[in-house]
């Protein structure tokens, strides 16, 4: 399985999951003919998924879902709670799926898995028919027990680290939005995602950080929080930014290779000095907009 990261974060989301032909979009936060540009940038060899499957009913992840269901006539796999948000003109092409039961997807299984959000929220499990799998947890506010028995097998395992809790309190955010982010059915903050982190299955080979907040967060400190949880291990660790081009192949567990994540060696180098730099969590200035963009 091929999976390829091309936005993460509150900007819009999207991932796409390639098997036997087949590709699996997951959220639909750029439209279609963003998606076929982007696609063909990464000299991707097709421009239209086969099906898409939105995780919940934010714009950052449901914005152009019926541009894929009504416009580009894509399979389009929704929750009730988000098909009521999507409001589809027409049944056609819109399949709806339980957050309680796994289904399939052309060549993948789809398990999800609820967590909370403050709207109805999945992460998702996505296997391909020769058993590789990878995992998708962005907006949830805690982890669940569920989620932690979902990542059972994965080698890929995308993770959200929103925001840093310090970064948060001293950030531009109104205080009812501060309480947002960080509340139970918020985001997960840095620290929340290190202490996932701890707890991996050995199948885990490689971690992506993602929907980090622009405002809230900086990659390097996420990176290094999350370093700090994965040092007994060898682990591939990456932070996805905003539009965000990674790729990452996954082979069956057994088979000579194992993952072979981002080949981009311009950002692994700038990712290991992030990690190698003495942490500065304890100590953050407050912060200066210009240095909030995110530089990876
Ligand atoms: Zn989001
Ligand atoms: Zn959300």
């Amino acid at each position: 399985m091929r999976v390829r990261i091309l936005a993460s974060g509150s900007g819009g989301n999207l991932s796409l999951y390639e098997h036997d032909g087949f590709a699996l979009l997951v959220d639909a936060g750029v439209d279609p003919g963003g998606l076929a540009s982007r696609l063909r940038s990464v000299g991707a060899d097709y421009t239209r998924p086969d099906a898409l499957v939105v995780t919940h009913g934010h714009a950052d992840h449901c914005a152009h879902a019926r541009a894929y269901a009504e416009g580009a006539g894509i399979p389009t796999y929704m929750t009730d709670a988000t098909m009521r948000v999507v409001r589809p003109a027409s049944a056609r092409h819109v399949f709806r799926y339980s957050a309680k039961e796994p289904f399939r997807v052309g060549p993948f299984e789809v398990r999800p898995c609820a967590v909370p959000h403050d709207v109805p929220q999945v992460a998702l499990r996505i296997e391909s028919d020769d058993g590789c799998a990878a995992l998708i947890a962005t907006d949830l506010g805690e982890v669940p027990a569920e989620l932690r028995a979902l990542l059972a097998g994965v080698q890929l395992a995308m993770i959200e680290s929103n925001h840093d809790k310090h970064l948060l309190e001293i950030g531009p955010y109104p205080r009812f939005l501060k309480r947002r982010v960080g509340g139970p059915r918020g985001h997960l903050n840095n620290d929340q995602c290190a202490e996932l982190l701890r707890n991996l299955p050995a199948s885990v080979e490689t971690v992506v950080l993602m929907h980090l907040s622009e405002k809230n967060n900086r990659p390097e400190v996420a990176l290094d929080c999350a370093a700090e949880a994965l040092s007994d291990r060898s682990t591939t660790l990456l932070a996805a930014k905003q539009y965000d081009r990674q790729l990452f192949d996954l082979v069956p567990r057994g088979r000579e290779g194992a993952t072979l994540a981002a080949p981009d060696v311009a950002r692994v180098e700038a990712i290991a000095r992030a990690i190698a730099a003495p942490s500065k969590r304890r100590a953050i200035e407050p912060p200066n907009p210009a240095q909030l963009a995110l530089k990876l």
